[in-house]
């Protein structure tokens, strides 16, 4: 279920002990990693100081845990402006809207996480207040329902999702600056697990930031959230630093495996080699074998195994590669003919 996923040690999630406010990045000098992210924001921030502008509208991507949130923190302070924070399935009528958009201040940034899960009817009222800072709303029901147009402040729409898929085209459009965020790489982890640590104020040698960067997912969340599960082994221990073979048997016990593979990962894996022969099969079925929601599969567990080329999505399904076989100590299957085209010429479509 939906929890399970979510509880996960590796799950990209947001989960209650994050703490995030006291490690978040507040500036975009603090940010690590996403580069090109980070220099074409600072030049469209800069370029929208300098014309006294509100910034254009953003939309961010890419699977949780990645820095949406904080970025779009961390554009609200560099722009000097007020933020305010809500998501697409708490906004469940037009009035509610309403009320978040007369309430913003010139230039302010507002934050729609979760942004594909906006009622399409409510979407309709963001294209006009995105577009020309106005609001239409009908008053009244019936012979008595009339329209008013409020003009509101102009404002910056910074709205995530873990899917831009599930973004309608208009709403899509309507964002003028786009980024995907990827996966970090293991030198930018280090990083983000070193600052943690000095954050929450412990010590850890670089092999022991290593060994946790190595196995968090490619993601800032997970990184952060395994340091503070290792740090609470180490004072269990009654270590003062937090070295290699400390993590490791610390990631050990948490189930996570040397690549950042966690129970779940391998129990989708092991499902799709030894149940349907590696695949294709489709996203349903596992979902359903694994008693694991549909959306957990696609945002949290898929796009880390794509990435690290575990799993294929092939027109016909999901399909474990012989790279995943391996990894879990599988012999990998000879694959029929219509299979290999696909992992060929058309893999990962
Ligand atoms: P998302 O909104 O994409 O799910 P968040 O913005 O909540 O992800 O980030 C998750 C955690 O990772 C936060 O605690 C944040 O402090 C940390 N984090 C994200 N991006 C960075 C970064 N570039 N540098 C350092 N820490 C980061």
């Amino acid at each position: 279920m939906a929890e399970q996923g979510e509880a996960r040690m590796i799950g990209g999630a947001r989960q209650s002990d994050d703490a995030d406010s006291k490690v978040r990045p507040q500036r975009l000098k603090d940010c690590i990693g996403q580069s090109a992210v980070i220099e074409n924001l600072d030049v469209f921030i800069s370029a929208a100081r300098t014309r006294a502008e509100p910034l254009d509208h953003v939309l961010l991507h890419g699977p949780p845990g990645l820095g949406k949130t904080t970025l779009s923190h961390v554009i609200a302070h560099e722009l000097g402006v007020g933020f305010r924070a809500t998501s697409g399935p708490m906004i469940a009528r037009a009035g509610d809207l309403a009320a978040i958009l007369t309430n913003l201040e010139a230039k302010d940034v507002l934050f729609i996480d979760e942004i594909h899960r906006l009622n399409p009817a409510i979407e309709e009222v963001l294209y006009p207040a995105m577009e020309d800072f106005q609001l239409d709303l009908i008053i009244g029901e019936g012979p008595a329902a009339r329209s008013v147009r409020i003009d509101l402040q102009p404002f910056t729409l910074v709205g995530a999702t873990t899917r831009q898929g599930l973004l309608s085209n208009p709403l899509r459009d309507r964002f003028g600056i786009q980024f995907r965020l990827e996966f970090y790489d293991t030198q930018a982890l280090i990083e983000i697990v070193n600052r943690g640590a000095r954050v929450l104020d412990f010590k850890i040698d670089p092999a022991g930031a290593t060994e946790i960067a190595r196995r968090s997912r490619g993601t800032p969340r997970v990184a952060l959230r395994l340091l503070r599960r290792v740090r609470d082994f180490a004072a269990v221990a009654g270590a003062k630093l937090v070295t290699a073979s400390i993590a490791d048997g610390a990631l050990k016990r948490l189930d996570v495996d040397a690549l950042g593979l966690d129970a779940m990962d391998r129990r989708f894996i092991r499902c799709i080699a030894e149940n349907y022969s590696g695949g294709p099969v489709g996203v349903e079925t596992v979902s359903a074998a694994l008693s694991e929601e549909r959306d957990t599969i696609e945002d949290v567990i898929e796009p880390f195994l794509l990435q690290q080329g575990f799993l294929q999505r092939t027109p016909r399904g999901r399909v474990i590669t012989d790279k995943g076989f391996q990894h879990l100590g599988l012999a990998a299957p000879k694959r029929d003919t219509a299979v290999q085209f696909d992992l060929l010429d058309r893999g990962g479509a």
